[in-house]
């Protein structure tokens, strides 16, 4: 599963991340870049990442909570 990350120390606010993407991004109330949903990401997503000029958006890999965890494997045990 992959979660958006804005580094607000690198953000200068430009506003391209929210321009290209504004179902994602949103302004913060300083006017910098926050992560407004994490819903619907897909490989699109890698082209707003790499337009932010300070390198400021972050994608990283998390693993898969425990609300959306689809199902927890039953152990099996073999019996003679
Ligand atoms: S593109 Fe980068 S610098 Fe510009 S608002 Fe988005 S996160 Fe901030």
């Amino acid at each position: 599963m992959k979660k958006l990350h804005v580094s607000n120390d690198m953000c200068i606010g430009c506003g391209a991340c929210i321009a290209m993407d504004p179902d994602h991004f949103d302004f913060s109330d300083e006017g910098f870049s926050v992560v407004k949903s994490n819903d619907n990401i897909t490989d699109e997503i890698e082209s707003v990442v790499e337009c932010c000029p300070v390198g400021a958006i972050h994608l990283d890999e998390v693993a898969e909570t425990e609300e959306n965890e689809p199902a927890v494997e039953e152990a099996t045990e073999e019996s003679e």
